[in-house]
């Protein structure tokens, strides 16, 4: 039989590790950040509201090469669009005009190269 006696110089699969959060490959509803060491995702372990607007999050990375354990903190910077509640007991900053989004559509006429055409047929 030919190749009998021979090793591969390769790994005969890879698979890289994969840190699930939920079996059967589910989506989670758990948040994670980025690891500041390894930028693998951390998941929340536990959290803790500071103020109001701010809250400390203890973070576990999923890469077990790193297996880094820290500290982060989230912070409300500003409101985007106000919503429908008013609580006026909060003191929550709506965002400055000039550092609004906007999120235009193409001009009218702008050829988009990428854009397919529902009108050709060949
Ligand atoms: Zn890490």
């Amino acid at each position: 039989m030919s190749g009998e006696g021979t090793m591969r110089a390769q790994p005969l699969a890879y698979a890289p590790l994969q840190f699930r959060l939920h079996s059967g490959g589910r989506n989670s509803n758990h948040a994670l950040v980025a690891c500041p060491k390894c930028e693998a995702p951390a998941f929340i372990r536990d959290s803790e509201q500071l103020t109001e607007k701010v809250k400390h999050l203890i973070c576990h990375c999923t890469n077990s090469g790193c297996g880094h354990v820290f500290k982060m903190e989230l912070a409300f910077v500003h409101t985007l669009v106000a919503g429908n509640l008013d609580r006026p007991d909060l003191d929550l900053p709506v965002c400055p005009r000039d550092q609004v989004t906007h999120i235009l559509p193409p001009p009218r006429g702008a050829n988009d190269a990428d854009q397919i055409s529902m009108f050709d047929t060949g």
